[in-house]
């Protein structure tokens, strides 16, 4: 398993890759621990890195991720099958937001494209348990959420105008209650309140 895992990071090094940073991941791992988190949904996929950490944490655990780029899906699922996991982690092969999911879940863990995180989780608060968790990754994106004068692109400048929106949406979310952490690339985490 820890090859499998070194080889993952080594390959999302080489091709660009955004898998999560150990940071992030640990600390989203010891958040499904504690909070004896059971089925997750995540979005964004890539290549099974998280969704391979988060059910490693223990045996109950079952992941359902999405991801909508093909190549990607591909080399998920074999990564997936080499973990030995392919029975707790099912992969969608879609765009998240032309999907609909019956099932309820635990934990969602957003980690897709940046631009469209409001509509991510509008969406699928909707398959949220009660007390459920969700969490937000790359919100702090490269440092350049906190530092916008760094920034030389229009895209780039767009990209984490969007960010801040999504920020701010969170802040005012009277249905959720957010807490932001700088850890890895910047992680939210928002509890459904009562
Ligand atoms: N969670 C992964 C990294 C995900 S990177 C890990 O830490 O290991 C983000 C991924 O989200 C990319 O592979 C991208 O193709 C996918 N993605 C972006 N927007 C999406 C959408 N609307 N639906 C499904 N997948 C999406
Ligand atoms: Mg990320």
């Amino acid at each position: 398993m820890d090859n499998l895992i070194k080889e993952m990071e080594t390959y999302a090094e080489e091709k660009n890759i955004p898998i999560m940073q150990k940071k992030g991941i640990d600390f989203l791992c010891k958040i499904i621990e504690k909070g004896e988190v059971k089925n997750i949904l995540e979005i964004g996929t890539a290549i099974g890195y998280s969704a391979i950490k988060m059910a490693n944490v223990n045996e109950t655990i079952t992941v359902t991720s999405v991801e909508r780029d093909e190549e990607r899906y591909i080399l998920a699922l074999k990564n997936i099958k080499k973990a030995k996991l392919d029975k707790r982690i099912n992969v969608i092969f879609a765009d998240a937001l032309n999907i609909n999911l019956e099932d309820k879940y635990d934990l969602i863990f957003i980690d897709a494209a940046k631009s469209q995180y409001i509509k991510f989780f509008n969406k699928f608060k909707e398959n949220l348990n009660p007390k459920g968790i969700i969490i937000s990754d790359n919100l702090s994106f490269h440092g350049y959420v906190e530092q916008e004068e760094r920034i030389e692109s229009r895209n780039l400048r767009q990209l984490v105008g969007k960010i801040r929106k999504y920020v701010d949406f969170l802040k005012d979310n009277k249905e959720f209650k957010t807490k932001f952490y700088k850890v890895g690339d910047g992680i939210a985490v928002s509890i459904k309140e009562d």
